[in-house]
């Protein structure tokens, strides 16, 4: 595979032979040039413009110029567009004479010059000076303003041309605190923004972090942080600190899990590094934005990109860093065809990356433990203490209404009372299900295997996993009767109880049925940041990195099912959703959590109220290594589906025999089964799982084996959903 002008994407030649064993190479390719791209994920070898499509809009080609440029020493023609050359004399005779090349480039808009009048000086005492690391176009600049004190930020990049000495050299020494350019120190002085010291163990960490990161040289081991605290803990100022430095050297990717927490992410590190561009990628960006910030990242104009998984595939010319914060989102997964993994790309890249969560990736923390990754552990919440939390037993409790229990109730009239937010989880959105009172029938969907869920907006039955639509049954296709009961609850319901109980509060919901784009959830968040929603019932949408110092209280609802989901992932990812919920509680002054549940000796249940990630953990582990479960081996799930239910069993059955025949290969084969939900849009599926630690052979074996049967394949390695 020839590689060409690496620098410009975030592999580095020098990496490659040793982790191709374990990749595939993914090449794609603009008008200039081919740059590879490296899919560690998963090997699975994508084909090209698959994962291009998501490093770049379709529809580039018209943000291309042609340019022209000399060739030759003899001729002095500096870059300018092709329409504008072609108008010169002497411009045919040019380009026959190979003087100039012509080539694609970018069309970018020129940066306006900067008005203000601005000064500079040095601001740490002379003796320190010779103690300084600097780089020698830096100790031009110290020297100069040795001579001149305060000089004027024009002059001196005008005295200091010939030395090549370029604004950006004045920003790194600003960085390092040596220098202060003047209307910005007004800034400071007036907002008082910069004055802020980090506590011992996040100067402890960011310094261990730093270690690694240095202009010149990249160290290849122990590249990788893992910043594991619970939320609230301070784990962004720690980032801002190592982004700091890094900002010396070259550029930084800032990857959040979601495209509503990235004006959050950006007002931060604004007010921090306000003379650094950062730019924003993400697919509800128009095509010409992203391909102007597209442009931005690859000629180096942006300090800091900031976005959500497809910002990862923007080609940072000098990335010198990335941060991949509450790096256990699914977010950062893709589960659906291209799979990749963003936080798994990330750790064969050569340059240092930051994980950070208070619930991490169970193998993330696993890496770390074993000291792969760096372990770096914040014990507390910065200033405020993690919110109490209090276990329901509904088996014993009186409810006010059928999902809010007595004590839930009095604990959402304190907080409001004391002028603060409540948020209420609820595992799924719509209102309920709907079941027959006299014969247990319950509404199911004409096409898949689930019951489903009445949506009182619509006033519609609704199915969750095809789509489909029908109206409530006005008798009971069963028996006859007509009295219906509702089971189970979703938001709708719980929203519809909380009017109930609270007339005349302002009471909003965040689920994916009413917040479809991330304006609205912009906009929910801002009312209930601004106090306008006092109680707000959501799905896990609520969990997500949310940063609203107005919740005193978080309730959660129904959570026994999610535990008890038939997959191995389900007890881990609710202990997850758990603890990020409970830590939406009390992040300006100590909180409370109130979880109801039928089970309330689970461990799941009783680890998550101690908030005890460290020991779920390695309880998780010590079970999963005794099962050879992921992370101790790869688990590749195998499902076949098809509208024959035969066709879709003897194809599993031969598919199969075929792997098991592929001995040493696995550690053992699980199935073939049913799926738990058997039928789906009126297709039946079958599956098998492979626990192996040859995945890549596995998955190379089965598309093989998938081209001599045709039809609804689908082959993940380790998801989600086990
Ligand atoms: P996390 O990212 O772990 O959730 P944050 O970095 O957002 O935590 O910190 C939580 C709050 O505490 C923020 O308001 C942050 O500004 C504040 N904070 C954390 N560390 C410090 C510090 N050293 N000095 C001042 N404020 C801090
Ligand atoms: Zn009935
Ligand atoms: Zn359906």
């Amino acid at each position: 595979e020839e590689i060409i002008d690496l620098e410009r994407t975030h592999v580095v030649a020098s990496k490659i032979p040793k982790i191709t064993e374990r990749c595939d190479y993914i090449s794609f390719i603009d008008n200039q040039r081919t740059a590879t791209f490296v899919n560690c994920a998963l090997g699975l070898g994508y084909p090209i413009g698959r994962l291009f499509d998501l490093s770049f809009p379709p529809s580039f080609d018209k943000y291309f110029s042609l340019f022209v440029e000399s060739n030759s020493p003899l001729i002095n023609i500096p870059k300018m567009r092709y329409d504008d050359f072609k108008k010169m004399s002497k411009a045919k005779e040019y380009i026959e004479s190979g003087l100039v090349r012509i080539y694609r480039d970018f069309e970018s808009k020129k940066p306006r010059p900067r008005s203000k009048e601005e000064y500079v000086r040095i601001i740490i005492p002379p003796d320190e000076l010779p103690r300084l690391r600097l780089t020698s176009k830096q100790s031009i600049v110290v020297n100069y303003l040795l001579l001149k004190g305060t000089a004027k930020v024009d002059e001196l990049l005008n005295d200091l041309e010939d030395e090549n000495v370029e604004r950006s050299v004045l920003v790194q020494l600003k960085n390092k605190g040596i220098v202060k350019i003047n209307d910005e120190l007004i800034a400071d002085e007036e907002s008082g923004q910069l004055v802020r010291k980090l506590t011992e163990e996040q100067s402890k960490i960011v310094k261990s972090i730093l270690e690694e990161i240095d202009g010149i040289s990249v160290r290849s081991e122990s590249l990788k942080h893992m910043v594991f605290g619970p939320t609230g803990s301070g784990k962004t100022e720690v980032y801002l600190d190592v982004i700091r430095h890094a900002l010396n050297f070259g550029s930084v990717i800032y990857l959040v899990p979601e495209i509503s927490l990235t004006e959050q992410t950006i007002a931060r590190l604004r007010k921090h590094f306000p003379d650094v561009p950062i730019g924003v990628y993400h697919s509800y960006q128009t095509d010409a934005k992203r391909v102007e910030i597209w442009a931005k990242a690859v000629k180096g104009e942006l300090g800091i990109l900031v976005g959500p998984r497809s910002a990862f595939f923007v080609p940072m010319r000098n990335l010198k860093l990335v941060i991949v914060d509450e790096e256990h989102d699914e977010g950062y997964y893709n589960n659906s065809e291209p799979f990749y993994d963003v936080r798994k790309l990330l750790q064969y890249f050569p340059i240092p990356v930051i994980f950070g969560s208070a619930t991490p990736h169970l193998e993330t923390y696993k890496l770390a433990k074993d000291g792969i990754y760096q372990f770096h552990v914040l014990t507390k919440r910065f200033n405020v203490e993690l919110p109490e939390v209090e276990i329901i037993d509904m088996r014993k409790e009186k409810k006010s209404t059928p999902s809010i229990s007595k004590t839930l109730r009095e604990e959402i009239e304190s907080v409001l009372n004391d002028g603060m937010s409540a948020l209420i989880f609820t595992r799924r959105k719509g209102f309920s299900r709907v079941q027959c009172a006299v014969c247990g029938y319950i509404a199911k969907c004409d096409n898949c295997d689930v019951s489903m869920t009445y949506h009182s907006d619509a006033g519609k039955l609704k199915c969750h996993l095809c789509g489909l639509e029908k109206p409530v049954p006005s008798v009971c296709p069963v028996c006859g009767s007509q009295i219906f009961t509702d089971k189970g609850t979703g938001t709708e319901k719980v929203e519809r109880e909380l009017r109930e109980l609270f007339p005349g509060k302002n009471i909003g919901r965040i689920d994916a049925e009413i917040i479809d784009t991330p304006e609205k959830l912009k906009k929910v968040l801002e009312d209930l940041r601004e106090g306008k929603l006092e109680i707000v019932t959501g799905t896990k949408m609520i969990t997500k990195g949310l940063d609203i110092y107005r919740i005193g209280l978080v309730g959660i609802i129904d959570v026994d099912a999610l535990i008890f989901y038939p997959d191995i992932n389900a007890p881990l990812r609710t202990f997850q959703l758990l603890v990020q919920v409970i830590g939406r509680a009390g992040r300006k002054q100590k909180g409370k959590a109130v979880i109801q549940t039928y089970d309330p000796s689970n461990p799941v249940i009783i680890y998550a109220s101690a908030q005890d990630v460290t020991g779920y953990y390695e309880r998780e582990l010590a079970l999963r290594k005794e099962l050879s479960y992921p992370p101790f081996a790869d688990v590749v799930h195998v499902m076949y589906s098809n509208q024959s239910e035969e066709i879709a069993r003897e194809t599993i059955d031969a598919v199969y025999k075929d792997i098991s025949n592929a001995e040493g290969l696995y550690i053992e084969i699980l199935g073939p089964s049913e799926h738990p939900i058997f039928k789906v849009a009126n297709k039946y599926r079958y599956q098998f799982f492979v626990k192996t630690v040859h995945s890549s052979r596995i998955v190379r074996l089965l598309n093989e084996i998938k081209t001599k049967y045709p039809g609804d394949w689908i082959v993940r390695l380790n998801p989600p959903e086990i």
